[in-house]
């Protein structure tokens, strides 16, 4: 361990006990990461290079990623055996039980990618619980039913539910040109509102701009430095109230921050380098993706929530704002009908079930998506390209269990106690199974003392 939490020396040689290194780009500096973490960032590297796009974002150090760059490529089974050998050091090398359990779960799913690598996949419902530390549930179709029948009665009109759905989302799209002003006016507000509840590191910064032809309906890329580039596809119509939903996620108190608050208080403060490589189909995305979906409670309270519709409207010139009292019933029956809306997406995991583990082909699952899902058949589609991608194949279900996990955790404390734990979220490095084991016990496993500073508020 070159360089571990607790590492010797007082104030007088502080710089000397804490080298640093040239990160990726630009001209930041980070720590230089002790023996568990540089291997853990190399093992995470080397991945990418089989599995494109496993890496999500990396703002450590420069040199591990040149070298594995420069280096020849190592196979799946000897990547398996890397993985295999870190786990084994963590109980000596880790003190800290917090750190070494996050590492733990992650190892275990660059060991389960690795496998899967050389030819030894697990079984598709064991590789997704070996990715998230967590276990998914099929959900049944009497859940899809109830919010189907609650939007049945809610949504005004004549026609199937389908037609009045359609409807009613026409009704409700932005339109792509008033985008850029409207996206500027929210993450204002919703970075105001973080700032007053949660903090926000100073330097912070993101940018946002529209995309097309991707899989999915929005993207944080973290690119460290406190800096994110957060893109929205606009292939399909972006309804009004998909698009408070999508940049409350990415933006504040969603990927933006926490990406933020990790890089300041984990990677800079407590030298915990392993979090500056962000990883797709790991642990750190179910508490990842369900904080993101989580936080909208937190700049949208559900009292503000209409009238925040209301003026979207407005500012989105929709026609229903030419009548502010048709307006404002419009948006009340939105907020009303979020949770079922919500809970319809929830679909795509039992998608994934049905095409990945029961071998159901395309067709048949598309036909599900519209008959229990009331996907309209392109909503279908999209959907399905997702639950077939070669990332997005597990990551299907982080959204919904994720969001679930932390929700019934969130909710077990007093709401006036809700904005603290959900700040821990943001600063700590959680895993499911932790959160589960605090959830049974009302104990935190992962909140233990760490060897280096922590980040403060
Ligand atoms: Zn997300």
């Amino acid at each position: 361990m070159t360089d571990g939490p607790g590492a010797r020396g007082g104030p007088t040689d502080r710089a000397a006990a804490r080298p640093t290194t040239p990160a990726m780009g630009g001209t930041r500096e980070v720590p230089v990461p002790d023996a568990i973490a540089r291997d853990y960032l190399l093992l995470a590297l080397r991945l990418d290079q089989h599995i494109p796009g496993f890496v999500d974002g990396y703002f450590g150090p420069a040199d591990l990623k040149a070298s594995v760059d420069m280096e020849q490529l190592r196979s799946g089974a000897r990547l398996r055996d890397d993985a295999t050998a870190l786990l084994a050091r963590l109980d000596a090398e880790v003190p800290d039980p917090a750190r070494r359990r996050w590492l733990a779960v992650q190892a275990r799913a660059l060991q389960a990618h690795a496998a899967s690598l050389a030819g030894d996949a697990l079984a598709y419902a064991d590789h997704v619980a070996a990715c998230f530390d967590w276990r998914p549930e099929r959900l049944p179709d009497s859940l899809f039913d109830a919010a189907a029948a609650e939007l049945d009665a809610r949504i005004p009109g004549a026609g199937s539910l389908d037609e009045r759905l359609r409807a009613w989302d026409a009704a409700l799209t932005v339109p792509a040109e008033r985008l850029p002003l409207i996206v500027d006016w929210l993450v204002g507000r919703f970075r105001a509102s973080a700032t007053t509840t949660f903090g926000v590191p100073p330097g912070e910064d993101l940018r946002v701009s529209l995309v097309t032809d991707k899989p999915w309906s929005g993207y944080n890329w973290y690119d460290g430095g406190m800096r994110s580039r957060v893109e929205l596809n606009v292939d399909l119509p972006i309804r009004a109230p998909d698009l408070l939903r999508t940049v409350s996620h990415e933006t504040f108190p969603g990927h933006h921050l926490e990406h933020a608050w990790k890089e300041a208080g984990l990677v800079m403060a407590q030298r915990r380098l392993e979090h500056s490589v962000l990883l797709i189909n790991t642990p750190e995305c179910l508490v990842s993706e369900g904080l993101a979906n989580l936080g909208y409670r937190f700049v949208i309270p559900p009292a503000a929530e209409a009238g925040l519709l209301a003026e979207l409207f407005d500012r989105a010139g929709l026609a229903l704002a030419a009548d502010p009292a048709h307006a404002r019933e419009v948006a009340e029956t939105l907020a009303a009908i979020r949770p079922a809306r919500h809970l319809l997406r929830a679909i795509g995991g039992n998608a994934a079930l049905l095409r990945h583990e029961d071998g159901l082909d395309r067709a048949a699952v598309v036909d599900y998506l519209v008959a229990v899902g009331r996907d309209t058949p392109e909503r279908a589609a999209q959907r399905m390209d997702f639950v077939e991608h070669a990332l997005w194949r597990t990551y299907v279900f982080v959204y919904y269990e994720g969001e679930e996990l932390l929700r019934r955790w969130l909710e077990a404390v007093p709401a006036g106690e809700q904005a603290a734990r959900f700040n821990r979220l943001l600063r700590e490095a959680p895993t499911p199974s932790g959160i589960a084991a605090e959830l049974m016990t009302g104990e935190s496993t992962d909140d233990a003392p760490t060897g280096g500073e922590r980040s403060t508020p």
